[in-house]
């Protein structure tokens, strides 16, 4: 594989990198080899093994003269391949300021920041963002994306693309036209919850208990690993936006008490407010 780095050194956001990254490659079938796509890019090494203490590493220098990935594999193969991707978007933004002595030290809590407030966080988002671009282009997810939220769609998309079901789901929460929202939850508490750019807000917080009368809490005590049907429950366990007229939920119970739920809104009102300026009709005041 033939790349240029000289090509994306101007660009500035991560999905313009990403998106000239895959122009240079052309239509991959299957998944996408990332780590073969660092080392056409001047990763000298790519070392995937059972590291403690960090999640991965890039050494590097403040000029990126030379690179080198470090990718945890101890929570799967996959997670790994986006450790290395999101390494690739560290060397790859030059404007990142290092964050170690050596380069750039990254946490597991890191692979999955979106936060943009402070610079160290918004460095960390960024290469989330590249890293997903790059491992998930839309002309692979797109399909997807065609039919009624389902998160057995995430599932394929897993197989497919070769990344975490994690992944996949907050790819697809991002990317689906319908409000959509996400909460991971352990033994019935949430661990974390994200929604997509047209879902309102989502109430439960990291470390709070699921509201025990939800289809999701039931299936959780059960333990029955595999997926609940996508049923309408009571907004309020979910949400407390008054813009949800109703609201839907499927969770994929996993092993070891590890849950995902897919949260689906259906909005009211502005959307309506939307189509009267369009319409350009006057306005009594
Ligand atoms: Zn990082």
């Amino acid at each position: 594989m033939q790349l240029s780095r000289i090509d994306l050194a101007d660009l500035h956001t991560p999905e313009r990198i990403a998106a000239t990254l895959h122009s240079q490659i052309g239509r991959i079938d299957g998944a996408v080899p990332v780590v073969e796509i660092a080392r056409s890019l001047d990763i000298g090494e790519v070392r995937l093994d059972n590291f403690d203490g960090f999640e991965g590493m890039l050494l590097t220098d403040k000029v990126r003269s030379q690179g080198a990935i470090l990718a945890n594999t101890g929570r799967g193969r996959r997670r790994a391949r986006f450790t290395v991707a999101h390494e690739l978007g560290h060397f790859l933004m030059e404007h990142h300021v290092l964050t170690a002595s050596e380069g750039f030290q990254c946490r597991a809590s890191d692979m999955r920041e979106t936060r943009e407030d402070r610079q160290q966080r918004r460095q960390e988002t960024q290469a989330n963002r590249f890293a997903i671009e790059v491992l998930a282009p839309g002309y692979k997810t797109r399909r997807f994306l065609n039919d009624d939220p389902d998160l057995k769609a995430t599932q394929v998309m897993r197989d497919e693309l070769d990344i975490s079901l994690e992944a996949c789901v907050r790819r697809y929460v991002a990317m689906h036209p319908e409000p959509l929202a996400a909460v991971w939850s352990h033994n019935g508490r949430v661990r974390y919850p994200i929604r997509g750019p047209s879902f309102p807000w989502v109430k439960p917080e990291s470390g709070s208990r699921l509201a025990t009368d939800t289809p999701a809490a039931r299936a959780i005590a059960q333990r029955a690993s595999g997926f609940t049907r996508m049923q309408e429950c009571h907004p309020g366990s979910w949400t407390d936006d008054e813009s949800v007229a109703e609201l839907f939920e499927q969770t994929r119970v996993g092993k070891n008490g590890h849950a995902v739920t897919l949260l689906w809104a259906t909005i009211t009102d502005a959307e309506e407010d939307d189509g009267l300026d369009e319409l350009d009709v006057p306005k009594f005041r």
